[in-house]
């Protein structure tokens, strides 16, 4: 459409120069029209009053000065024969004045004609050399002249035509235009304007019928060609297209890079959404008011809900175990009045659609869009039943490794055991044959005698089972519970057998406990442990002949600085043979042992039971000799009522 606009505005312009130059022709053509009866008139003018032959020639001068076009005026009589002429001052013509005297051929034709008419008439185009060489078309025009209603001459006038192109068209011709006088083949008679200009021509013919012979006046005008921009509308409507196929380029490209920004975006979609379809962690958002707005396949696969069941749910999800709602919903509503959640995440128990509960892990952070508006919370679920089962059987085998760890123990101390066993056994076997005896002599106030001597044997019995007692409670496997202990009667109760190894190795053992100190949150029989562990590492470093005392001292005080005013503080002392640095490096590794009847084990377990109260173990050297060991353990907290 746009090209056949462009066409069309060429095919406009062309045809507003075709009209005008139509319209200069049709100007042309009359002005000329009027310039021949105006020349009639002045010609018949010069008749008038018949004038003398000479006062003739003197008027037809001076109308020759006047009319350049006009190149020769004749009077001749009825026969055609020269009276008088009278010849232009502009332009010396050599006229063969032989062939002028009588009537000249064209002339003749054309009296004849006016004569027949009665009327001015004019002769064909013919070419009149000039005698240097040049020449120029002539047209002859004659009048029939009467007196006193009978034929009294004619008077013939030549035109020039080129005269007539130069004055009577001339002044209206545009620099770009020629006009020409030719014939009806196209032969040109007479030529007026500039030589060719522009590419293209136009033409504009126009016929002037005069009495006797017909003249085409014909007009040519070059122009500039239907220029690209030939006119306003041309240029305005190319500059639209060029527009508008910029444009289209623009789109297109536009297009192509919006299809090419599409297709990315469907990739990081997809690769988003795999990633998050083979995600282990459960995701779920939700909005501010609670509501669930997006659980990930994982999520789902743990709680074992589809996402149609899960999404919209607000005030009670179904996961939620009901036992549990309410302290659920407590929190919800305490993070929507914008409690934050911990960062490292807390522990949750959830309900499969099976029922079953399982724990999990929750990380919630806010949402916050693009905008940096907070928009909701983001949950990240892992499900720790298998990590909780795997911690389960390592607390078992560890509980196993500790009770293999105390019968060890009790192995080693099995000779020391039978001696201090021996004592009372030996005490109660002497009492009881002194009992037989007094028995078989029966004498009297023997019964006294015999019934101190069963008590003595009750007391050593008893003993014997206290030793006895104290061994079975140490290796007795009890389920891991803690309990509000005062730290005396944890000493209290391995005394009894740090003092077996004492005795033998001579040493003397120190127990200084703070007095009212707070009772300790513990496992009894893991602490108890730990300090006979302890106690006893200690003796066997002070079992080197060369050391003298041996005194093995055991503290318990409340934690020193403020920092630690919440925890009590055990100190195992010895003035052992200290601990030498390539020992240092193992010390707590398990089955590390400096003793051929060593297990390795004491300090590696010690320091985990200390670890898991949450308290530290440490040690460090004491002078002038040997090791202090300490560790601490939590002050029971009175709960508040
Ligand atoms: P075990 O008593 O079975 O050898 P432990 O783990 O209790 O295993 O101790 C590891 C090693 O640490 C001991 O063999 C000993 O060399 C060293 N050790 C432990 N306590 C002391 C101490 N109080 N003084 C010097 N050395 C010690």
């Amino acid at each position: 459409m746009l090209i056949t606009l462009v066409w069309l505005a060429g095919r406009y312009e062309a045809s507003q120069v075709q009209s005008r130059l139509e319209r200069d022709a049709a100007d042309a053509g009359s002005d000329i029209r009027t310039a021949l009866s105006r020349n009639v008139q002045s010609l018949q003018a010069l008749q008038a009053g018949d004038p003398g032959l000479l006062a003739w020639e003197v008027n037809a001068t001076e109308l020759l000065r006047l009319r350049r076009e006009l190149v020769r005026i004749e009077w001749r009589d009825n026969n055609l024969r020269l009276r008088a002429h009278a010849q232009t001052p502009y332009r010396p013509l050599s006229w063969d004045a032989a062939s002028r005297e009588d009537a000249h051929t064209d002339a003749a034709l054309a009296c004849t004609n006016a004569r027949r008419l009665g009327a001015p008439a004019y002769s064909g185009s013919y070419f009149q050399p000039h005698g240097d060489g040049m020449g120029s078309e002539m047209m002859e025009l004659c009048l029939p002249l009467n007196s006193a209603g009978r034929p009294s001459g004619f008077l013939v006038a030549t035109y020039s035509l080129q005269e007539m192109l130069v004055d009577l068209v001339g002044h209206n011709l545009t620099r770009s235009q020629e006009a020409s006088f030719t014939e009806a083949d196209g032969t040109r008679l007479a030529v007026l304007g500039a030589a060719r200009r522009g590419t293209r021509m136009f033409t504009a013919q126009q016929l002037l019928d005069l009495p006797g012979t017909t003249l085409v006046l014909r007009m040519d005008r070059w122009h500039g060609a239907p220029n690209l921009f030939p006119n306003v509308l041309t240029a305005l409507v190319t500059a639209m297209s060029i527009a508008l196929v910029t444009v289209m380029v623009v789109l297109v490209r536009d297009n192509r890079r919006r299809l090419r920004a599409e297709r990315d975006l469907a990739d990081a979609l997809a690769f988003r959404k795999a990633m998050e379809d083979s995600l282990v962690t459960g995701l779920r958002a939700r909005d501010l008011q609670g509501h669930i707005t997006y659980v990930n396949p994982a999520f789902c696969a743990m709680v074992g809900f589809s996402p149609q069941e899960l999404l919209g749910q607000s005030t009670s999800a179904p996961y939620w175990p009901p036992e549990y709602a309410d302290e659920y919903r407590q929190r919800q509503a305490t993070r929507f009045a914008g409690g934050m959640p911990p960062r490292e995440g807390f522990e949750s128990v959830f309900m499969r659609k099976d029922g079953t509960r399982f724990p999990v892990l929750i990380i919630e952070a806010p949402l916050i869009n693009a905008q940096g508006l907070h928009t909701g919370w983001m949950s990240a679920f892992l499900d720790i039943s298998e990590q909780r089962r795997i911690e389960e059987l390592s607390r078992a085998s560890q509980e196993r490794l500790q009770a293999t760890a105390r019968l060890a123990t009790v192995g080693e101390m099995a000779s020391l055991l039978s001696h201090e066993l021996n004592q009372p056994l030996a005490a109660i076997s002497s009492y009881a044959t002194g009992s037989l005896n007094l028995l078989d002599s029966s004498a009297p106030g023997n019964l006294e005698d015999v019934r101190m001597a069963m008590q003595h044997i009750a007391r050593q019995a008893e003993r014997a089972g206290r030793v006895i007692k104290s061994v079975h409670d140490f290796v007795r496997r009890r389920d891991q519970t803690r309990e509000a202990v005062p730290p005396q009667e944890l000493l209290d109760a391995i005394l009894p057998l740090i003092s077996l190894q004492a005795r033998k190795l001579g040493v003397r053992v120190h127990t200084t406990v703070e007095p009212h100190l707070p009772r300790t949150l513990c496992d009894r029989t893991m602490v108890e442990q730990v300090l006979l562990n302890l106690a006893r590492n200690a003796m066997q470093a002070m079992d080197d002949p060369a050391i003298h005392p041996r005194i093995l001292d055991i503290r318990v005080r409340r934690g020193a600085s403020n920092a630690y005013s919440g925890w009590l503080e055990f100190s195992v002392t010895d003035g052992g043979v200290g601990i030498a640095p390539e020992v240092a490096q193992q010390l707590f590794t398990p089955f590390f042992t400096t003793r051929t009847e060593g297990m390795g084990l004491g300090l590696s377990l010690c320091r985990t039971v200390v670890e898991q109260h949450g308290g530290f173990l440490a040690y460090e050297p004491h002078a002038p000799r040997g090791t202090v060991f300490t560790f601490t353990l939590p002050v029971c907290q009175p709960t508040p009522t």
